[in-house]
C-alpha cells in the first residue's frame, strides 16, 4: 500500500440552518460549511488536488443576475483572497506543479479555483461532466454551477473516472461513485502515512452525523439533491462506517472535517 501525505485547505465558507441538514435540530442554529479542498502528495505523481474551493472568481461570477441568485441563497465569506492556489504556494509548491486534479462534482464551491491549475489533468466522472457541460444562465445556477469558473481548455484536459478507477494504477488512490447530491459525484479513497484509510466523501452528506446515523437531510433540500441515489449513497457510507469504524470518512463541508484545516 502506498501511503500519502495529505493536507486540508479552505478559502471560504457559507452557513446553513442546522435543521436543513439534520432534521429535528434547530432552524436558528447555523452550521458553517467550509469549502475544503484536499492536497495529497503522491511519491511519483506529485501533488494531487481534490477540488479547488471558491476562489475570488466566485464573486465576479455571482455579481450579476442570474449568478447573483447563487450568492443571495448561500452568502459566501472568502477567508483567503489568494485561494487554494495561494495556500499551495505557501506550502512551497507552485500551482503549475499540480499535474493531477480531481473534481468530485461541478458545484461552484468545488470548481472555483480550477483556472489556477493550467497544467493539471482533470479527473471527474463522465456523468458529472455531461450533466453540466451545456448548462448556462438560469439553468446553470439552478445546478449550483457557474460555467465562467471553467478554464477554456478544460475539455481537452478531462480524464473520466468511475467506481474502482485506480488513478495511477498502483493502488494509491481509488475512485468511489457517490451519486445523489449531484449527478455523477465521486469520492476518493487512499491511505495516509499513519496507515489510516481515508474516504473523501465530497458532498454525499453535509455532516458526519448524517452517515453515522444514516440520517437524510430535511426534505427542503430535495430540490438540491437527487433523492433516491442520495439515500442509496448515504446507506452505503453508513454501512462502510459500521463495518470499519476506523475508516476516516470526510464529507467536504462537515464542521468535523474543518478540524483538519491547517
Ligand atoms: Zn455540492
Amino acid at each position: 500500500m502506498i501511503a500519502l501525505d495529505w493536507t486540508a485547505l479552505s478559502d471560504g465558507w457559507t452557513e446553513a440552518p442546522k435543521a436543513a441538514v439534520l432534521p429535528g435540530s434547530s432552524w436558528n442554529e447555523k452550521l458553517r460549511f467550509h469549502a475544503v479542498a484536499f492536497l495529497l502528495v503522491h511519491p511519483a505523481a506529485g501533488p494531487v488536488l481534490i477540488d479547488t474551493g471558491y476562489s475570488a472568481r466566485f464573486f465576479a461570477e455571482t455579481r450579476f443576475f442570474p449568478g447573483s441568485l447563487y450568492s443571495a441563497i448561500t452568502p459566501v465569506t472568502l477567508t483567503d483572497p489568494e485561494g487554494i492556489a495561494g495556500q499551495i504556494r505557501r506550502l512551497g509548491m507552485s500551482p503549475g506543479d499540480v499535474r493531477h486534479l480531481v473534481i468530485t462534482h461541478f458545484h461552484a464551491d468545488h470548481i472555483g479555483g480550477l483556472r489556477d491549475f493550467p497544467n493539471a489533468r482533470v479527473y471527474c466522472s463522465q456523468r458529472a461532466w455531461q450533466s453540466v457541460r451545456k448548462l448556462r444562465g438560469f439553468a446553470a445556477v439552478g445546478h449550483a454551477f457557474l460555467p465562467g469558473l471553467l478554464p477554456s481548455d478544460l475539455e481537452g484536459r478531462l480524464h473520466f473516472v468511475e467506481e474502482g478507477s485506480d488513478l495511477f494504477d498502483d493502488g494509491a488512490i481509488h475512485v468511489m461513485d457517490l451519486p445523489g447530491h449531484a449527478t455523477g459525484q465521486i469520492g476518493i479513497r487512499f491511505a495516509d502515512t499513519t496507515g489510516r484509510s481515508i474516504l473523501l466523501a465530497a458532498d454525499a452528506c453535509w455532516t458526519s452525523d448524517a452517515f453515522r446515523e444514516n440520517r437524510m437531510p430535511h426534505p427542503v433540500t430535495r430540490l438540491l439533491n437527487e433523492w433516491k441515489p442520495y439515500q442509496t449513497t448515504l446507506r452505503r457510507l453508513h454501512r462502510l462506517h459500521r463495518e470499519d469504524p476506523d475508516l476516516l470518512i470526510l464529507p467536504t463541508h462537515c464542521p468535523e472535517t474543518a478540524h483538519y484545516l491547517g
